[in-house]
Formats: structure tokens, sequence, C-alpha cells
């Protein structure tokens, strides 16, 4: 890809950074608004099913009473006294009262010869209760009333009484119903009748239709249903209140992730030339990890790991500039560099741990050039490097045109160095790679390690990469290992050596002597 349609691919990505969390966040807003609002309406619907369910507790409770009086006259003076008792301790409940004939002979407020005329019957609830839903009691003034009867026992109730529960909102609009039969009972506000349709067998549900956003419940105990609405616009008006604090975070979210995505393309595209400044400014060093021995924990070598401090302070991972390197043509620099460091820090090391070997990371294209086979070669007699000193390391991907790096590969093996496959089983080479080049070691790469003991199917691989190992000869090191339980693992399967924080984090070439020093090292090899 061209420098300018990279750039031109960052600013796009930027841009769509800013535009994604900002349209998310505008979404989370309408969501947590309508879940807001929904739970409102639903608790208005709430509150007035709870006042005719109450209502129809007393109801029960009160026609429980009046029946264990059964003996007694219905309007004699011990059943009206029962009567005024049950009015008085159902709040619910405006008095209570006998039937018969459509008329109300005797009630909590005393009895009247001829009887109140009450009306035909409205609707009986599937639990057998005479609903009569729009009485005027002539005494009370013109006011509403609904009358519950079953066997002749009467419950007077305001007919607005449950609606008139919730006055918080003036807006919204509220509505008993009869389940059974879809009716209206009573309603405050142009509540519409098919809303109770969308209930369908449910006890529960909410919807937004119109203008208007509905809640809809039923009672689980009586023929009680209940409706609250509000308006949208105040559906509205939370949403903005939630965007009024989310969209900022979204576009402050957007701004930083699309800046996050500018430095790092930036870095990107200014990496090459930003990589020879520092080779130049002599910015980058090696660290060394050791590699042990499993049987006795003794340090058999150590792979140099190269390091950038920039001048800045900040360190850069070597697996974001080693690729970054590979891509614009400069690794073979880099790898002159850490050959050149590492000439200078085992100076003298090989005389004193004649066992002692050094790992080099090399890439695919060190290993299609003969000048850094050359320097190699300068590498191994400036250290007086012995046979099997300097170790190369190449993974699979280094490998990838067998004809030249197997010539490669059979030199450096002629001139004394050992060659390790690095990273096994992340590339796609297969056992014909491990049998047409000649290596010294096989590196199982730390993916693998990290399986061992959890029981993943890939678990299994570690395995076969160890029986294979074995039967072409080849030694075998683990890399990243991190837990006893991972060593003990691979020592059981004969694996002879481990790389990993369990044994030691990269250190400088001044730790490693001084490790080196304190007998760290393995005596025989
Ligand atoms: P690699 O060759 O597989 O190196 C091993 C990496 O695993 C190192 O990361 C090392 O620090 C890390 N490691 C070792 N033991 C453990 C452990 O127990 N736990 C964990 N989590 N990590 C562990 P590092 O130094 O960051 O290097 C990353 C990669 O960069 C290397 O992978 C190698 O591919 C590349 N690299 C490093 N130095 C050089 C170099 O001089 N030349 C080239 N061409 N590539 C290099
Ligand atoms: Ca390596
Ligand atoms: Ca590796």
């Amino acid at each position: 890809m061209s420098k300018r349609s990279a750039t031109v691919l960052a600013l796009v990505l930027a841009l769509l950074a800013i535009a994604a969390t900002t349209l998310f966040s505008v979404h989370l807003a309408r969501r947590q608004g309508l879940e807001f609002e929904t739970g409102r309406v639903l608790g208005y619907a709430r509150d007035v099913l709870r006042s005719s369910d109450i209502a129809a507790d007393q109801f029960v409770n009160a026609v429980a009473m009046l029946e264990a009086h059964r003996s007694a006259q219905p309007c004699s003076d011990t059943i009206v006294a029962v009567m005024r008792g049950l009015s008085l301790i159902s709040s619910n409940l405006k008095a209570v009262g006998y039937v018969a004939g459509d008329r109300l002979m005797c009630s909590s407020l005393g009895k009247f010869a001829e009887g109140l005329p009450l009306g035909p019957v409205d609707t009986i609830t599937d639990r057998g209760v005479a609903l009569r839903l729009d009485v005027a009691l002539e005494f009370a003034g013109g006011k509403r009333f609904t009358v519950a009867e079953r066997d002749g026992y009467a419950a007077i109730v305001p007919r607005d009484m449950a609606i008139d529960t919730t006055t918080r909102q003036p807006n919204v609009l509220l509505a008993t119903f009869t389940p059974g039969t879809g009716e209206l009972r009573s309603s405050r506000g142009a509540v519409k009748r098919e809303w109770i349709d969308a209930l369908g067998k449910g006890t529960e549900t909410s919807f937004v239709d119109g203008t208007h956003l509905v809640a809809v419940v039923r009672s689980k105990q009586y023929a009680n249903g209940a409706i609250a609405a509000l308006p949208l616009a105040n559906l509205e008006r939370q949403v903005r209140a939630s965007e009024m604090l989310l969209v900022p975070v979204g576009v402050v979210a957007g701004i930083v992730l699309a800046l996050a995505i500018l430095y790092f393309a930036r870095m990107q595209l200014a990496l090459p030339a930003i990589l020879k400044v520092a080779l130049r400014r002599h910015e980058f060093f090696v660290n060394y990890q050791p590699i042990v021995d499993l049987q006795t924990g003794r340090w058999v070598g150590a792979e140099a790991l190269i390091r950038w401090r920039r001048h800045t302070g900040e360190m850069v991972r070597p697996d974001l500039f080693i690729p970054a390197a590979e891509d614009a043509g400069l690794i073979r620099l880099i790898t002159a560099r850490v050959i050149q460091l590492v000439t200078r820090d085992v100076a003298g090391l090989f005389e004193r741990h004649a066992q002692f070997h050094i790992g080099i990371n090399l890439s695919s294209e060190d290993l299609h050039d003969e000048a850094t086979i050359e320097r190699l070669r300068r590498l191994a007699a400036d250290t007086r490097a012995s046979a099997g000193n300097l170790v190369i390391e190449a993974s699979e991907r280094g490998l990838a045109e067998p004809q030249v790096a197997g010539a490669i590969v059979r030199e450096l093996r002629a001139s004394g160095l050992h060659v390790a496959i690095d990273d096994f089983g992340t590339g796609y080479s297969s056992l014909s790679y491990l049998e047409r080049f000649e290596f010294d070691y096989l590196k199982i790469d730390k993916s693998f390690i990290d399986t061992i003991g959890t029981g993943a199917a890939t678990s299994q691989v570690v395995l076969h990469i160890i029986e294979m190992a074995k039967a072409l000869k080849l030694k075998i090191v683990a890399e990243g290992v991190e837990t006893r339980a991972q060593a003990d693992f691979l020592r059981e399967r004969g694996v002879q050596y481990a790389q990993g924080w369990l044994y030691g984090k990269p250190m400088s070439c001044e730790e490693l002597r001084a490790g080196l020093a304190a007998g760290n090292a393995a005596t025989a090899g």
C-alpha cells in the first residue's frame, strides 16, 4: 500500500471511529430513555392494578364474613352492623351492602325500605362477580360508583378510585378494564380499547402506539386489568436527557480512539525513517533470556532479544517494530546491529563457559542474504565460538523459500553454528520441512505450552510435537514456560530445555554475566 493511500485509510478509520462511537451513544441514550420511561409507565399501570386488587381482596373478605352470618336476615340490624365494621376496615370500599332484584336493600350506610335502584348488571367476571360499572346513588350527589356483587352481597367502590391513585404525572392516561371481556371500566384520558388486545395471554406488556408509550397489566388473582399510557413527548424528553449525558462521552471516546488510530498510523508510516534514525542514534540494545536444562535448572544458553528505547525514553516492543522493519526492508540493518551488539556483549564468554550458547533471531530476508551469513561467520570468529556456541533461530515463516534457505542453513551448520526452528507449530510447515532442513533444536511455541493442563483440545498437540522432535533426534526447547506444572509436564515427557519467566526474564548482558559468574551455568552440555 502506498503511503498516500495508507494515510487516507487511517483518516477514514479515524472519522469512522468518531461516527461509530457517537451513533452508538445516541442509540444507547434511546435505549436507556425507553427503558426508563417503560419502567415508569409500567409502574403506573401496576399501581392502578394494585388498587383494584386491594378492593377485590377486601370484597372477597367481606363476602366471606357475611356468609358466616347466613343464619341472620340479610338486612337485620346484626348484619348491617357487620357491614359497618367491614366498610370501616376496608380502605378501598366505600360501603358494603345487600342487593336483591337490582336494588340495594341495605348497606353499611343504613337500610333502604324500598331499596335503591342499581340498574342492570353490566358484566359477570369469570370468577362469578356481577359488576355494575356506572351506578349513580341518589344520596351521593351524582357521584359514580362501581358495584361488585356476589351471592347478593355487594361492595360499593367509587368508579374512579383505582385511577385516582396515581396523580404524580398530570398527562398520564389511566384505565381499568375487565380482562375476560376486554371492557374498559373506568378511564382518564383518551385510552384506546384496542390496547388491551396487545396483552394476549400475558400478564404484562408495553409498547409504543403512535403517540403514546403504553403499558397494559392484568391481575393474576382477580378479573382486574389496568392500562397506563404516557405521551411520546415524555419519552423524547427522557431520551434527550440521556443524550445530554451520553453523547459527549461517546464523542470524546471517538476522538480518543481516532487520535490513537492516527498516532499508530503515523508511527507505522514514519517507522522506516524513525528506525534509520534510531540505528544512527544507537537506540537499540540486546537483552538475554536464559535457556535452562529442565533436569538441573542450570543455564545452558541465552536468547538474544532486541530492545529499543527511543530518545523519549519510551520502550517499543519488538513484535511491533520487527514486522514493520521486515516490511520496510530494514531488517537486515537491524540484524547487523544485533550481531554487532552481541559481538561486544559476549566477548570472552565462551572461553569461560565452553558449553554455553547464544541464540540469535534471523528473519526471512536474513536467511536469503549472503552478507548476513558473512557477518555471522565473523561473529563466530570474533567471539572465538566453538561449534554450538552460536545458535541461529529461524521461524517457519523465515524458511518460506526452502531451496535458498536450505542451502544457507547447510552453510551455517558447516561453519559450526547450530540452527533452531523457532515458534514451531505456528507456521505452515509440516514434517517435510523438518526432514528437509538439518536443525539442531526445535523450539515449541509458547501458545502450545500455554495449553498444558488446560484440558483444551489443542493441549494434545504439544505431545505430538514432542514425539515428532524426538523421532527426528532434535533437542527440544519449550518457550514461555511460566509455571512449575508446565515444567514438570515437559520434563516428564522428555523435553530437555526450557525458556520462560519461571526461570528468568530477558536481562541485560551484565546481569547475564553476573548470573554465570554466580555459577548458574550448566557445567556439562
Ligand atoms: P521470540 O523469538 O519467540 O522470542 C520469545 C519471546 O517470548 C520474547 O519476547 C520473550 O521475552 C518472550 N517470553 C519468553 N518467556 C516468556 C514467558 O514466560 N512469558 C511470556 N509472556 N513471554 C515470554 P520479545 O522479546 O518481546 O520478542 C518478541 C519477538 O520479537 C520474538 O519472539 C522475535 O520474533 C522478535 N525478536 C526479538 N528480538 C529479535 C531480533 O533480534 N531479531 C529478530 N529478527 N526478531 C526479534
Ligand atoms: Ca526466538
Ligand atoms: Ca519463539
